[in-house]
């Protein structure tokens, strides 16, 4: 850790005692991490940080003078709205396109085991495929789930095409809202299809009305939430269960100092169910043993976590920026990544100790990583023998610098979709009931990752208690579920947390305030739990008193995750500045005019406290416009500073 650390100490990067801890023995031992490397790349550009930079063509790079002194237009003509419009359209495209081809891997992974390719997975909710099936057109009646599983994997293939006017999915949305995205002309048509468009679009000399440019970015967005999340996540409740609330422990402290430790990064599923399965095998377990380890322990770090955590349970050692603190325990004996968020430097910590690092998908692989291509058909025999690679490892470990800081805190996950409805009875209706009477007052979701820019967690576990505190319902996914996970704030028992009203409903129902929902791809069932409350009051989303945050954002998926959110009619709120501000025409657009298009629009707003007064005065709002009994907005007080 180097010089810039203040009087504040290590607190001041993370609120949580496990990083806080780790920080300073990666400061001992002179390992590198984000926060490091961070403020060696400080100041940061001024031009991306407005995104007034281009290099999208050979003329330039260009940039334009913010101040109106310089340049105002590229080699090609293009001004600070063309600019500022194309680089966001293409991060919101990487982020859909990152969700949708982990979308499309697991549905490769359906169609391998519909066809008997692979034995290594089996159909797990029969149920879920058939109405999956029914959603598609495929017939169910008197046919074996393979067929079934065979003929969807092959229909939803057709999603990724260009051949259809819609994404399937897409008629979850309410009417409304389908028939307001068809005015628009942002119907998401293919996912494959809106993503290339985007490039397209944005190559120079194509598209240049920003307004244009950012209505494609949305409809390419919706290809995400509507299409390719959509298949990854209902796809991987097929194959691996569909998540029902189950107790996990949580932090740094999961790992044990006499067990094979196992992290498991990354996001997608598919590898590392059978690593699971692989670590209960009789055979490991005793050859754990006779190399001294008492068992084999695996932890999850970031969505690949979450999707442990949510079906099977497992423990969580950490999100985004724990993965490098993760190592720097000196009591892991093997990282196994499959792909996204998994930063390059994980192999650089892991030279300094005697932690394998094995990546496992060929279209992510890692400098100084051992690469193992994960192939389905094989899966229990890759599994197999990573886990024995990780036990053989754990003689290496050196006892003397086993540092695990913390004891585990417990919390809850797994609210799928169906298991909310399930603890509510079986309908949206005691939900919707709460909240008219005003108990709830609405929900958020709290989303997203961590960003070094911001002290760790410290965003999302302060707007999620402000929220709480407030009879609002929180959801969550990916690196927000971890940190409130982490602050205690998902138990049952949390429910004391909350105001009086979230309270008597979470202590009614045996359920926390903070309801787990996944990973990021899982987003989606924030999406569709909407839809399912705004048909039950015959409104469209955006009349509900609903809005999403991203307090700590980093990754282009997230980008992608709040434009289909805004798109869907839900207000969202980020707490890192995108590189925008270089364009206000742009911000406007975003952060006002698209109320008037879609319902919904963005706001930026760093301190968690302030965010979290935006997020009331706007459920306050919507309230009154359901005629629902409602606070008046203004009278809810700005706090003036931050903690
Ligand atoms: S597209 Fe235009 S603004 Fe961008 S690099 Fe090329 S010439 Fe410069
Ligand atoms: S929340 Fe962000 S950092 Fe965390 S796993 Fe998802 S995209 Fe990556």
């Amino acid at each position: 850790m180097s010089s810039h650390l203040g009087g504040e100490g290590f607190s001041k990067f993370s609120i949580h005692k496990d990083a806080q801890e780790m920080l300073r023995v990666a400061q001992d031992e002179h390992i590198q991490t984000a926060w490091d490397r961070l403020a060696e790349q400080e100041p940061q550009c001024g031009y991306c940080t407005l995104g007034l930079s281009c290099r999208i063509c050979a003329m330039g790079p260009c940039r334009i003078d913010p101040f109106g002194e310089g340049p105002q237009k590229g080699v090609c003509g293009a001004d600070a709205d063309i600019i500022v419009a194309r680089n966001l359209a293409r991060m919101i495209a990487a982020g859909a396109s990152a969700h949708s081809d982990h979308g499309r891997d697991i549905l490769e992974v359906l169609h391998e085991t519909a066809k008997g390719d692979t034995t290594a997975y089996e159909i797990t909710d029969v149920e879920k495929l058939k109405r999956l099936a029914k959603e598609y057109g495929v017939k169910v009646d008197h046919r074996k789930a393979n067929e079934i599983a065979k003929d969807l994997a092959w229909e939803m293939m057709e999603d990724y095409g260009t051949r259809k006017n819609s994404v399937t999915f897409v008629g979850r949305a309410p009417k409304a809202r389908r028939d307001l995205w068809a005015k628009l002309g942002i119907t998401p048509r293919g996912i494959d299809r809106e993503n290339v468009e985007t490039l397209h679009r944005t190559h120079m000399g194509v598209d240049n009305d920003y307004v244009n440019i950012l209505l494609h970015a949305l409809r390419t967005s919706l290809s995400d939430g509507w299409g390719g999340s959509m298949i990854a996540t209902e796809l991987s409740d097929v194959l691996f269960g569909t998540p029902k609330p189950i107790r996990s422990e949580i932090n740094l402290g999961v790992l044990r100092t006499d067990e094979v430790n196992i992290a498991l990064h990354g996001h997608n599923p598919v590898l590392s169910d059978v690593i699971v399965r692989a670590a209960q095998d009789p055979k490991l377990l005793k050859l754990a043993r006779d190399k001294g380890a008492k068992g084999i322990n695996l932890v999850g770090l970031c969505c690949t976590g979450n999707e442990l955590l949510m079906r099977r349970g497992i423990h969580m050692a950490g999100n985004h920026l724990m993965q490098e603190l993760v190592i720097t325990t000196g009591a892991l004996e093997m990282m196994i990544v499959d792909y996204q968020c998994i930063m390059p430097s994980v192999t650089d910590v892991a030279k300094c100790f005697h932690t394998k690092v094995v990546s496992t998908a060929d279209k992510a692989k890692f400098p100084g990583a051992t690469h193992v291509s994960f192939d389905p058909r094989r899966g229990m025999e890759i599994g197999h023998d990573l886990v024995r690679s990780a036990i053989e490892n754990y003689p290496n470990r050196i006892v003397e610098r086993v540092r695990i800081p913390d004891k585990p805190m417990e919390m809850m996950g797994g609210f799928s979709v169906e298991a909310i409805l399930a603890a509510l009875g079986g309908t949206p209706a005691p939900l919707v009931e709460a909240i008219a009477k005003g108990q709830i007052r609405g929900a958020v979701g709290v989303v997203g990752c961590n960003n070094p820019k911001i002290r760790q967690d410290y965003g999302h576990v302060t707007l999620t208690r402000r929220l709480i505190e407030n009879d609002v319902l929180v959801v969550v996914t990916g690196c927000a579920a971890v940190a409130n996970g982490k602050a205690g704030q998902m138990k049952p028992e949390s429910a004391d947390m909350a105001g009086p009203g979230l309270k008597a409903v979470c202590k009614a129902l045996g359920i926390p305030p903070v309801l787990h929902m996944g990973s990021c791809v899982d987003n989606v069932r924030i999406l569709v739990l909407a839809a399912a409350l705004a048909d039950h009051l015959g409104v469209d989303i955006d009349a509900l008193p609903l809005a999403g945050a991203a307090p700590e954002w980093y990754s282009e998926k997230a980008l992608s995750i709040g434009a289909y959110v805004v798109a869907s009619g839900i207000y969202t709120v980020v707490g890192v500045q995108p590189p925008i501000f270089g364009s206000p025409n742009v911000v406007n657009l975003l952060a006002g005019g698209l109320e008037n298009v879609v319902g919904a629009c963005f706001a930026v707003e760093p301190d968690p406290e302030k965010a979290a007064v935006l997020i009331r005065r706007h459920i306050e709002k919507k309230r009154k416009g359901l005629k629902l009994p409602f606070v008046d907005p203004d009278t809810i007080a700005m706090p003036s500073a931050s903690a």
